[in-house]
């Protein structure tokens, strides 16, 4: 048993040598790719039911790797994160997301707001609020059109920092979104306290409608909620009519989910809005 163990313990260190060299090579990688700027973004249409129309689109990023095709971000979000180059790459994300929401509101002729998503670490980047400022004098987008998905869990880890952050974002005119709602641990009382602008129920209660009775009554009890609140609701992850009528029946007000579409290329985007607009 004894010699069992010790080989048991050096499998796992020769897995975790393996990970850890994956990551640093991963990381190098991520450098280089910063340079060469190899991100590019997809955007997911955000539908309001009472105007049946798209208002908002949220910028999703993938790596275009040279060799091994499109990354997602799953793949490589973590290790950005965790080796503090997701500061940069998300500057750079905001940045083409400031400025393609410009276009397509140009294309559309209606304003569009975009959604973009910031990580705990960009969160807590002391230079946040004025590199955006500086984005949006850049791209000449108006504050009111830029919205920030800042997970559940960010907000809460560190509440007494996050306030004077999302107040000075508040400020800048910019909207704040609660994204994965439902999967940490916020105290709803909180919500009332904080500037925040719309919540998006996390897909994982929206998947098993109709059939999971207590992800059901979760939704209305949150939807009957943030309307007291005002609040607007977001669901992600719509992928059926069913899901469809039951939240138009309860108060969501804002639907995103491959059900009216994946999240697609800005050229896609623009080739559809044309086609809206022509309609
Ligand atoms: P998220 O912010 O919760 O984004 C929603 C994810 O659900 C996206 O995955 C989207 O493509 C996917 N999705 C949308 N509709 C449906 C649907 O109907 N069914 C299913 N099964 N999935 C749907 P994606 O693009 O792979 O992004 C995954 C996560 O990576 C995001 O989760 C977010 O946490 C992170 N991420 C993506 N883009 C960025 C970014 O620009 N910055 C940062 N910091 N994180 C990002
Ligand atoms: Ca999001
Ligand atoms: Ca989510
Ligand atoms: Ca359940």
């Amino acid at each position: 048993a004894k010699s069992e163990g010790r080989n048991n313990y050096q499998f796992f260190t020769a897995e975790m040598n393996l990970r850890a060299s994956e990551q640093l090579m991963l990381e190098s990688e991520l450098r280089h790719a910063l340079k060469r700027h190899e991100f590019s973004l997809r955007y997911q249409p955000q539908i309001s039911l009472s105007q049946g129309r798209v208002v908002g689109l949220e910028a999703l990023v993938r790596w275009e790797h040279p060799e091994r095709g499109t990354i997602s971000p799953l793949d490589f979000v973590p290790v950005a994160e965790e080796t503090g180059l997701i500061v940069e790459l998300g500057y750079q994300i905001l940045e083409q997301a400031c400025q393609d929401a410009v276009k397509f509101q140009h294309l559309l002729g209606e304003p569009v707001y975009m959604a973009v998503n910031i990580s705990p670490r960009q969160f807590r980047d002391i230079e946040l609020v004025e590199a955006i400022r500086a984005i949006l004098q850049r791209t000449g987008l108006n504050p009111h059109q830029l919205e920030l998905e800042i997970t559940e869990s960010t907000l809460m880890e560190q509440i007494d920092q996050s306030l004077p952050m999302m107040h000075d974002l508040e400020q800048l005119g910019i909207s704040l979104s609660i994204d994965d709602f439902g999967t940490g641990y916020s105290s709803l009382s909180y919500l009332k306290q904080l500037p925040v602008h719309s919540l998006k129920i996390d897909r994982s209660f929206i998947q098993e409608i109709p059939h999971d009775q207590d992800d059901m009554s979760i939704i209305s009890a949150v939807t009957a909620m943030t309307q007291k609140l005002k609040i607007a609701v977001v669901a992600e992850g719509v992928e059926t009519r069913e899901q469809l009528d039951f939240l138009a029946d309860h108060q969501c007000d804002l639907i995103q989910g491959y059900l009216f579409s994946p999240p697609v290329t800005a050229q896609e985007l623009a080739e559809r809005c044309v086609q809206i607009r022509q309609q």
